[in-house]
């Protein structure tokens, strides 16, 4: 079958990490007879470059007319790059949310998996992480106090600033609806994350994901509060298969989540709508400081890419494979710079290689 992947390479290490993920999807199409299709997006400072904007109407349109995109990663030194001279709504990052809106993804999604081979990254002691821990966060993206109505006014010769809360049941009853269906996908356990015990919106949130659970009887649904779910990622990771929660909570405990699996570079995140479509990019960003040099990690797209596979094109077993090839290529030794052992610490086996070398160790896998 064919598929058609719309492609924002972007800017910094974007072009080299994403040039990776396709050589795997490749080998992927030619082993199971699948074809990829690209088309190459313009957004970021590549952009701004190229047509004065971060993000244009063409470019949006391109985006829609494709069955997934992958994304690299955009933006540049903010010291330094001559784009954040620019108002901000004119900046690289502009256009990531912008596409984000243009797009109605509204499900962000960020697995948290340790790999026993990157151990020692994990700043977790050995009888927490125990065999590992493997979850996935679903954060909601579009709703909640990030995009609440806000004002900053003087009262009584005091400033006073307020920032409002609001979710519909509309758009917690999709974004639980997702989380349900990708926990079929996993373990078939969600823990719904909120603050009821104070918070209106969470008791809304907690009422509309019980009666979506009905439909979902083969999946476990448990509640917990976030500043509970805060302390347990680091107490008991292993318990957790899907995370759900609201916008706010998903953005600290997503990064929370990832902070004990290691390096950046290993990171995935989808972004997906009501359909199938989905944008799929690694969580960090275009490191300028490596731009360039062929040492950037590929392996958090790649991983990206297998969650399209996943998610937006249902290839479980192909996405299985990718995920598979990464294990094997960091058992037999392989490492780029970002995860490469410390001082102190075991390097015997180990080779350290670069972004095209891991490319091609992940593609040989397959
Ligand atoms: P960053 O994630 O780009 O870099 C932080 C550190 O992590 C750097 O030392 C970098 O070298 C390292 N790193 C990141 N990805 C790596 C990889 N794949 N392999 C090896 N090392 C890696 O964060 P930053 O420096 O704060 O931001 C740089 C630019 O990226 C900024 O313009 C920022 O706005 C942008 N950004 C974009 C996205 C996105 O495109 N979604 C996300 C975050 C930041």
């Amino acid at each position: 079958m064919e598929y058609k992947v719309g492609v924002i390479a972007g800017d910094g290490i974007g072009p080299e990490i994403v040039a990776e993920a396709r050589k795997v999807l490749d080998r992927v199409g030619e082993k199971c007879g699948h074809i990829f299709s690209y088309t190459e997006i313009l957004m970021g400072g590549c952009s701004i470059d190229a047509c004065g904007e971060p993000l244009t109407q063409e470019a949006i349109a391109a985006a829609k007319a494709q069955d997934a995109v992958l994304m690299g990663s955009i933006g540049g030194d903010a010291k330094t790059s001559p784009w954040y001279k620019l108002p901000p709504e004119k900046r690289p990052e502009a256009g990531l949310l912008g596409i984000r809106k243009a797009l109605n993804l509204f499900a962000n999604l960020r697995p948290a998996y340790l790999y026993p081979e990157l151990r020692a990254a994990c700043p977790l002691r050995d009888e927490i992480i125990g065999d590992g821990f493997d979850m996935l966060i679903m954060r909601e993206l579009t709703g909640g106090l990030y995009f609440g109505e806000r004002k900053t006014e003087t009262v009584d010769g005091k400033v006073k600033a307020t920032d409002t809360l609001v979710y519909s049941e509309d758009e917690i009853r999709r974004i639980a609806i997702k989380g349900f269906d990708i926990a079929r996908k996993r373990r078939k356990i969600v823990t719904s994350v909120d603050k009821a015990n104070v918070l209106d919106s969470s008791r809304l949130w907690r009422k509309i994901v019980e009666e979506v659970a009905k439909d979902y009887p083969d999946v476990t649904l448990s509640h917990m509060l976030v500043d509970n779910c805060a302390m347990q990622l680091v107490k008991d990771p292993k318990q957790f298969d899907v995370i759900l929660t609201e916008n706010m909570f998903g953005d600290i405990l997503s990064d929370e989540a990832s902070m004990v699996t290691g390096s950046i570079g290993m990171l995935s995140s989808a972004s997906l709508n009501e359909t199938k479509f989905g944008l799929y990019e690694p969580s960090g960003g275009s490191a300028p400081d490596i731009a360039g040099k062929g040492i950037a990690n590929p392996i958090a797209t790649i991983l990206s890419a297998a969650m399209m596979l996943r998610y937006s094109f249902d290839l479980d077993q192909e996405a299985d494979a990718v995920e598979s090839a990464v294990k094997q290529v960091l058992k037999d030794g392989f490492r780029t710079i970002d995860i490469f052992p410390q001082k102190g610490e075991d390097a015997s086996g180990i080779k350290q290689v670069g972004t095209k070398e891991m490319g091609d160790a992940i593609a040989e896998r397959i």
